[in-house]
């Protein structure tokens, strides 16, 4: 009989802190300056430079523990990990081994109709390295030491994730309790939250851990998806094939264009990084008072959030977690309700139309008030619709009103009873044999007579308000 197979996935995901300065100079942490223009001696790595921790990337580490239900170890200690590679001009980076600054925690997530929780090993410092940038047909790498020392924590997971969905719908939901917490801004695109992928199959039922596979340095959920999926079925196919065909332990990378892992390096060379205590830098030790005043600074997490969204505005859950999934969305709608009073339409048009021109672009394209100006104007029946859908393309494009685009559109609908009178007196007079058809008993002609009635008001006719005058008067 064939064996069942499941996944075994365990994370650790690298994380630029919000910090101005460095991790231990104060040089900037600025992304996208001209290359070395953010360097000292000091993330150099020049000889006799000494490191000052940077008090703020212990705060934000602290309250990374807070946000994420993880134990504070209150005395914790830098390290020293060797390796030689051009990144790293030291020779070694600076790091935390035994005594990380957290242990524990977890995530709760909720993906494919399954609600996991997702536990934390540890989160530890560490400092950034440099960037490589390898040219093409050149036969030289180039170095750019900007991000060299910027600080970072790495969240090591347990091996609890099981699908690629999954996977992703935790780094969606880690990065949404970061952002909101402010102590990343965890820009995938711009490295600036990595995630390295462990992923081993293993016979259902089976409690141990098989032979894993890394894959280094992902920098897109999406790309996280694909290359999970296509590891399970490499693996899947070794283990089916049988003796000879054995899983490696080995590092992979990602190649996006060809969507495939290829090896890196395999356990042999795996690297011994003579691990020893920072001797330049004192243990970290941290007040108790002064981790509960940390944690009195975290602001609403998405978890809380989606149940008061949900209460308050008696949306869908998989509504609200589409509206919180990005901080700056959720306080958008929340600023869109308060000027409109209408949480079901502002949500609806936030996650149809909104979002969807925010594929293309990264800003949010309208202000809340001009929203919800046009969510009233089509709730009083100024306007239909079809053509609310046309004002809000215009609103992409402009800060003005949406009572002045709606003016200057000349999309106004004709609401008043007495306007539409003449017009439906006019189009009755027009078809005497539909009227009579109806008054005969063949009501399908209404629906003749009342296009011919939204055709004679240009469109403009408040659809309500011309049924009802039309119904008055084929009534009398
Ligand atoms: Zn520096």
């Amino acid at each position: 009989m064939m064996a069942t197979y499941e996944t075994v996935i365990g994370l650790e995901i690298h994380v630029e802190l919000n910090t101005r300065s460095k991790i231990f100079c104060s040089c900037a942490t600025a992304f996208g300056e001209a290359p070395n223009v953010n360097t000292c001696p000091v993330c150099l790595g020049l000889p006799g430079v000494m490191p000052v921790l940077n008090q703020e990337v212990v705060n934000l580490a602290v309250k990374a523990g807070n946000a994420l239900g993880c134990e504070i170890n209150l005395i914790n200690k830098m390290d020293r990990k060797n390796y030689f590679y051009p990144d790293l001009p030291k020779a070694y980076q600076i790091s935390q081994f035994d005594l990380p600054v957290c242990t524990g925690g977890f995530v709760d997530v909720l993906a494919e109709g399954k609600k996991t929780r997702v536990n934390l090993t540890r989160i530890h410092i560490e400092e950034d390295a440099g960037k490589l940038i390898h040219l093409e047909d050149e036969a030289y790498t180039l170095v750019d030491y900007n991000r060299g020392g910027v600080p970072l924590i790495e969240i090591v997971t347990e091996p609890d994730i099981r699908s690629a969905a999954e996977a992703v719908a935790f780094l969606k939901k880690l990065r949404a309790i970061l952002v909101y917490s402010g102590i990343s801004d965890c820009r995938m695109e711009q490295g600036s939250m990595r995630a390295d992928v462990n992923i081993s199959l293993r016979e259902v039922g089976f409690q141990g851990l098989n032979t894993k596979v890394e894959i280094k340095n992902m920098n897109s959920m999406k790309e996280v998806f694909k290359a999970v999926k296509k590891e399970e079925s490499r693996q899947l196919q070794l283990y089916t094939y049988g003796e000879g065909h054995k899983v490696v332990q080995e590092t992979r990378r990602w190649d996006q264009a060809k969507g495939r892992t290829l090896s890196m390096r395999s356990k042999e060379d795996a690297h011994d990084y003579r691990y020893f205590p920072e001797p330049d830098l004192p243990p970290v030790k941290i007040d108790g008072e002064w981790v509960e005043s940390i944690r009195a600074t975290l602001p609403e997490l998405p978890d809380e959030k989606k149940q008061r969204m949900m209460t308050t505005y008696g949306l869908k859950e998989a509504e609200v977690d589409i509206l919180i999934e990005e901080k700056e969305i959720a306080e958008f709608f929340e600023a869109t309700v308060v000027e409109s009073g209408e949480a079901r339409e502002s949500a609806n048009w936030i996650i149809t139309e909104v979002l969807r021109v925010m594929k293309h672009e990264a800003r949010i394209p309208l202000s809340p008030r001009q929203l919800a100006d046009l969510v009233l104007e089509v709730r009083k029946g100024t306007i239909s619709r079809t053509a609310a859908k046309e004002v809000f393309e215009v609103l992409l494009t402009r800060e003005d009103e949406t009572a002045a685009i709606i003016e200057e559109m000349g999309l106004k609908q004709i609401s008043s009873a007495d306007a539409l009178e003449g017009i439906i007196q006019g189009v009755l007079e027009e078809n005497p044999q539909a009227v009579a058809d109806y008054r005969a008993g063949r009501t399908q002609s209404f629906g003749f007579l009342m296009g011919r009635c939204m055709k004679a008001s240009k469109g403009k006719g408040n659809p309500g308000i011309v049924k009802q005058v039309l119904e008055d008067k084929l009534g009398s």
